[in-house]
C-alpha cells in the first residue's frame, strides 16, 4: 500500500509568524497536498521563557487565512493529539525513561557548578558522561534523596552518523563531535532535541520539512530513532529567507510578518504566491501562480539550496498583477477602507476613484497617497513640469498655463469630453501640442508626478472652481 504523506509545521509560539516560517509551512503543506497527504500543525511551546501569550492563536489564524488548512492541529484535533507540546509532558517522561532502559539515555545529577567547570578556553562545553558511570545503587540513592536530575542522550563516542537530506544530500557528523544533550529537563519539560523526535514518530510524520538550522543536528535526532528502533522520517531542510546577503529576515529590524503585509494592503493571494517563490521555482520559471497551480506544480526538484532574498519590490509588482485581475466590484470593496483613511474621506465619488486606481496601483495602501492631492495642495517644485519627451519645462508651463486658464474659465459644461475639446482647441490656438497642454495642466492642478488619471480626469474630479484656483496658484508659484 502506498504510504500517506504526512508533513508538519512545528512553530514555537514566540510572537508573530514570520515570512520564513510561513514559507516552510507552505512547502510542507504543498508537498503533502500534491500527493494527497496530510498537513499537521504542532505547537512547540516547551521553552517557557520564549512563550508569548496569544502567539498560538496568531499562528492558527495566519495559516488559515493564507489557505494552509491543516488536517490536524491544536484547535481541530486529530488522531495523534494533543498537538501542543506542553500538554504532552507525560508522553516525553515515559519515552525518556524507556530510552534510559534501552541504553540510549541516562540520568545526570551534575550540579550547575560542575557543568560550568567543563567549559574549555573558548567557553564551549561538552558533557563528559560523568553520570553515565554511576552505579544502579548510586542512582537509587540519589533518587531516594530527591536529587534533581536531567536525562541526557547517550551518544556513542566513536563512529559516524549520517543521513540523506532530500535537498542537501548526504550529511555526516562524527559522533565524537556530538554532545550528550539534555533530552528532559529537571522539571520534566523536554528539550526540542527530544520532543521533535518523539512527536514526529508518534504523529506519523514521514517527511520533516524545516529550516537548515537543524541540518547538522539531525544525525543526533536520528540516533534516538535508531535507539528506539523507529523508522526515521525523510528530511528536507530549507535554506533561510534573508533580508539581504548577510541578514536573515527579522522582526527586530522591522521586516514584515504575513499579517503586517496584509495590513499594508497586500492581497493574500499575491503574498502566498510570492512566498512560494522564496526558495522554489517551477520548471518553466513562471512567477504568477495561483494556489491551485502551486499545489499542482510544487516539487522537490524546484527547491533551491541557496538562501532566498525577500524583495519587497518584487512582491509589489506581483501584487499589482493580482490587483488588476480583481473584478472592479471586488477592487472597490477592498479599496473603500483606504479612501476612508485618506484626506478625501466622504468627499468624492469613490467608484470613479476605484475605476482610475485599479490600473495604477500596486498595493492598496498606496491609495491615500494617490488621492490625497485632491484635498491637499501644497507648493511643489516647479522642476516637476520638466518633461524632455514633451519638450516641456517651467518656462513652457508659464507660457501655456494662462491660455489654459482662459479657455477653462469660459467652459460651463465640465464634462470630460468638453474639457478635452477645450484643451485641444487651446493647444491648437497657441501652436502647442495637446500633450504639452495636458501635461502642464495636470502638474499645475495636482502638483504630483503621477496621478490616478490624466489632466481631464483630474480636472473633472476637482471641479471647475478648484481647478481654476489651482491653475492661478500654480502660475503665482511660477512667477
Ligand atoms: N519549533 C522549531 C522552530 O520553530 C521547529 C523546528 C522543526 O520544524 O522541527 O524552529
Amino acid at each position: 500500500m502506498k504510504e500517506t504523506i504526512r508533513t508538519r509545521f512545528a512553530p514555537s509560539p514566540t510572537g508573530y509568524l514570520h515570512i520564513g516560517g510561513l514559507r516552510t509551512a507552505l512547502y510542507a503543506y504543498l508537498f503533502a497536498k500534491k500527493y494527497g497527504g496530510k498537513f499537521i500543525l504542532r505547537i512547540e511551546d516547551t521553552d517557557a521563557e520564549r512563550y508569548v501569550e496569544g502567539a498560538t492563536e496568531i499562528i492558527c489564524q495566519t495559516l488559515k487565512d493564507a489557505g494552509l488548512i491543516y488536517d490536524e492541529g491544536p484547535d481541530v484535533g486529530g488522531d495523534y493529539g494533543p498537538y501542543v507540546q506542553s500538554q504532552r509532558k507525560h508522553i516525553y517522561y515515559e519515552y525518556a525513561h524507556k530510552l534510559i532502559e534501552i541504553g540510549g539515555a541516562y540520568r545526570c545529577f551534575c550540579s550547575k557548578e560542575r557543568l560550568e567547570s567543563l567549559r574549555d578556553e573558548s567557553g564551549a562545553r561538552k558533557y563528559d558522561k560523568h553520570c553515565l558511570s554511576l552505579s544502579e545503587r548510586e542512582i537509587e540513592e540519589k533518587l531516594r534523596h530527591g536529587e534533581p536530575y536531567v536525562i541526557r542522550q547517550n551518544i556513542p563516542t566513536e563512529g559516524v552518523s549520517s543521513y540523506y537530506d532530500l535537498l542537501f544530500g548526504k550529511i555526516e557528523v562524527e559522533n565524537k563531535d556530538l554532545d550528550d544533550n539534555v533530552l528532559l529537563k529537571s522539571d520534566g519539560m523536554p528539550t526540542y532535541n527530544f520532543a521533535n523526535v518523539v512527536d514526529d514518530h508518534l504523529m506519523r510524520t514521514n517527511y520533516v520539512i524545516r529550516g537548515t538550522e537543524y541540518l547538522s543536528s539531525t544525525p543526533k535526532y536520528n540516533l534516538i530513532y535508531d535507539a528506539f528502533g523507529w523508522e526515521r522520517p525523510k528530511y528536507i531542510h530549507l535554506p533561510p529567507v534573508m533580508r539581504d546577503a548577510q541578514h536573515k529576515l527579522s522582526k527586530r529590524f522591522g521586516d514584515p510578518s504575513y499579517n503586517d503585509l496584509i495590513a499594508e494592503g497586500f492581497l493574500k493571494e499575491a503574498v502566498v504566491n510570492y512566498i512560494a517563490l522564496l526558495g522554489w521555482s517551477p520548471k518553466d520559471d513562471r512567477e504568477k501562480l495561483s494556489f491551485e497551480e502551486l499545489k499542482e506544480l510544487f516539487s522537490l526538484e524546484g527547491l533551491s539550496k541557496s538562501p532566498a532574498i525577500f524583495d519587497k519590490r518584487k512582491l509589489m509588482w506581483l501584487n499589482g498583477e493580482y490587483v488588476r485581475e480583481l473584478s472592479p466590484e471586488r477592487f472597490h470593496e477592498l479599496a473603500l477602507p483606504y479612501y476612508e483613511k485618506s484626506k478625501v474621506k466622504g468627499l468624492y465619488d469613490y467608484k470613479i476613484l476605484s475605476r482610475l486606481l485599479q490600473t495604477r496601483i500596486e498595493t492598496l495602501s498606496q491609495i491615500p497617497d494617490m488621492v490625497n492631492f485632491l484635498e491637499e495642495f501644497d507648493r511643489f517644485d516647479p522642476a516637476l513640469y520638466r518633461r524632455d519627451k514633451l519638450k516641456v519645462d517651467e518656462q513652457k508651463a508659464k507660457e501655456i498655463l494662462p491660455h489654459v486658464l482662459k479657455s477653462l474659465e469660459g467652459l460651463s459644461d465640465w464634462s470630460e469630453e468638453n474639457l478635452h475639446a477645450a484643451l485641444s482647441e487651446c493647444a491648437a490656438g497657441i501652436g502647442a501640442k495637446a500633450g504639452q497642454v495636458m501635461w502642464c495642466l495636470r502638474i499645475a492642478i495636482t502638483g504630483k508626478e503621477s496621478t490616478p488619471g490624466g489632466a481631464t480626469e483630474m480636472a473633472r474630479l476637482l471641479g471647475k472652481d478648484r481647478t481654476l484656483q489651482r491653475i492661478r496658484q500654480s502660475l503665482r508659484w511660477l512667477a
